[in-house]
């Protein structure tokens, strides 16, 4: 298989994304730095202990290299985003955050958790749309909750809601939005507009009203918009909700894209998501963070102790009281019920490859249970 190139990056917060090649094991477009100006990198010198990473960018058209002892940031696990201890309670008494604390590295991050769980009130905190009444967020050296101004430089923010959808094209609207993140140049911003228009798959559609587009270009055009100005920091909230299978699949796969190169939060309640994408997740409900880790190793730490057995609906009460059914779904007329459980279970349960979903359930079923 031909393989094509990744972007791979150095991550400085407010000095730009910089991009080297290293082979690319699917078949997935490349998506090219946004920034017509990106900084050069070349290869951390021997003794630097990077591995071959690149160097710091230093900003347009300069290059810096790693020194030994430097923390060059291109390590996949090092936290970026941090939130301690944050707090929110709105006016009307509802807590909605409640000491979250969070270590967000490189990559795609899943937060996941039930409507009302707070994961909106915890996007637009670290998106500096409102207050957190305790706590600190940094993303590098930025204070998130103090240099707002520093953080909007560096932040692309896909809202649940992305409002109304006026009469006009998606070129000129994302001009415009272009013209609002300060990409000042007619020539620079035109150049950004049609390369955002490319990788979110909207050229044939760019001359068209906004207004017309599917559910799934509309989502596509929101991405387009949060990618203006080579974000370091991107918040998603809820973005394939209403989407059908190909639309979700399409999107997913460029959020996966972007995600090799910065901090991408994905807030979600549809699991799957997570499990397809992230390399970290957390799960919050009821504004408190209930479990936090790599998907592959929280599904791991299920091994052994979820068990299925296929009941009838009227047997459900009695299984409930007395094991910890974690979720229910019908399957063939009859109820298909997971248990969770460190010993085995007899009486006609068989054992289950756990999968996210059952952490999820089993989280949720452990911290309503607590
Ligand atoms: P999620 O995104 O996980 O569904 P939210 O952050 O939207 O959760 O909401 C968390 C809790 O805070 C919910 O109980 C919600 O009703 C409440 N809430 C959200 N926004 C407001 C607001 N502006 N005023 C009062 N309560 C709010």
């Amino acid at each position: 298989m031909a393989h094509r190139s990744r972007p791979t990056i150095c991550n400085f917060p407010g000095a730009g994304t910089a991009i080297v090649q290293q082979p690319l094991p699917h078949t997935f477009s490349r998506i090219p730095s946004l920034n017509p100006h990106p900084p050069r990198v070349s290869p951390c010198p021997p003794g630097t202990g990077h591995g071959g990473s690149p160097a710091r960018p230093a900003g347009k058209g300069r290059t810096i290299q790693c020194r030994p002892g430097d923390a060059c940031r291109s390590g996949a696990a090092r936290s970026l985003l941090s939130i301690r201890n944050l707090s929110k309670t709105y006016p009307n008494g509802v807590r909605a955050l409640r000491g979250v604390s969070l270590e967000i590295p490189r990559g795609m991050f899943g937060l996941v958790g039930p409507n009302g769980a707070g994961k909106s009130t915890l996007m637009r905190t670290i998106a500096t749309l409102q207050e957190a009444d305790e706590g600190a967020i940094t993303f590098g050296e930025i204070d998130v909750l103090r240099d707002k101004e520093e953080v909007r430089k560096i932040l692309g923010y896909l809202p649940q809601e992305f409002g109304v959808y006026p009469r006009i094209s998606v070129a000129a609207m994302l001009d415009h939005f272009a013209v609002l993140k300060a990409i000042g140049k007619a020539r620079e911003r035109k150049e950004v507009v049609e390369r955002l228009l490319q990788v979110t798959n909207l050229w044939d559609v760019r001359k068209r009203n906004l207004s017309t587009l599917s559910g799934g270009q509309k989502q596509r055009f929101g991405i387009a918009q949060a990618l203006l100005g080579d974000p370091q920091l991107i918040i998603v909230d809820e973005p394939t909700a209403g989407l059908d299978p190909e639309e979700r699949l399409r999107f997913l796969n460029l959020l996966s894209e972007i995600g090799e190169n910065v901090v991408v939060i994905l807030s979600t309640h549809i699991i799957d998501d997570v499990s397809d994408l992230c390399q970290r997740m957390a799960i919050i409900s009821e504004g408190e963070v209930r479990l936090t880790g790599d998907p592959r190793t929280v599904v791991d730490d299920l091994k052994g102790k979820i068990w299925r057995k296929q009941i009838d609906k009227g047997e459900l009460e009695e299984y409930r009281r007395d094991l910890a059914v974690i979720s229910t779904r019908w399957y063939g007329g009859r109820l298909l019920i997971h248990v969770f459980s460190h010993e085995p279970l007899n009486q006609g349960f068989e054992p289950v490859d756990a999968d996210l979903k059952d952490v999820y359930f089993s989280t949720l079923n452990l911290a309503e249970a607590a």
